[in-house]
């Protein structure tokens, strides 16, 4: 049975850290899905369209990787795309503390679903969508925190 792994975040913007996760997790899954989660309380910082773009420059030659939105709640995603694996990345103990609640409430909704952790690669465990953000929306030069190819 193919093994489906769902990557559900925000990635705005993808960041060298969610490359580096997605790239560690590539072994372990058939097809992995980059799925954009349509917030409804926020829209983001950067164009959706941007954020999809990128996803797919930095993946371009990688046929087992996909990229998708979703709104709605993620099992329900993982069940419509027939995913049995959310994948994510722990960063810090808070990374834990929060991942720990949603992995066990959806593992209750979902009892087929298995929450992957891959620990952060350590040059990155200090790097956040929300701090590139921040640089850029003051100007700085975010290009060492991205990937090759995303150039907001
Ligand atoms: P969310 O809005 O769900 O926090 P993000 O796009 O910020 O979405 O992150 C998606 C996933 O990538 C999460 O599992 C997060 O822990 C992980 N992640 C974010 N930054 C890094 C990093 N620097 N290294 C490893 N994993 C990361």
């Amino acid at each position: 049975m193919s093994k489906i792994a769902v990557f559900p975040g925000s990635f705005d913007p993808i960041t060298k850290g969610h490359e580096s996760v997605i790239r560690r997790a590539k072994p372990l899954f058939d097809t992995i899905i980059v799925a954009i989660g349509e917030n409804s309380k926020k829209n983001g910082y950067f164009p959706m369209e941007n954020r999809i773009g990128w996803i797919r420059t930095v993946f371009a030659d990688d046929p087992i990787i996909r990229i998708e939105t979703y709104a709605g709640l993620t099992v329900d995603y993982c069940r419509n795309v027939g995913a049995k694996y959310i994948l994510r990345g722990l960063r810090t103990a808070a990374d834990f503390e929060f991942e720990r609640s949603i992995g066990q409430m959806n593992k209750t909704m979902f009892p087929e679903l298995e929450t992957v952790f891959l620990l952060c690669a350590s040059e990155y465990a200090a790097l956040s969508s929300s701090i590139v953000r921040e640089i850029h929306r003051n100007g700085g030069d975010i290009s060492q925190f991205v990937p090759a190819g995303v150039d907001p």
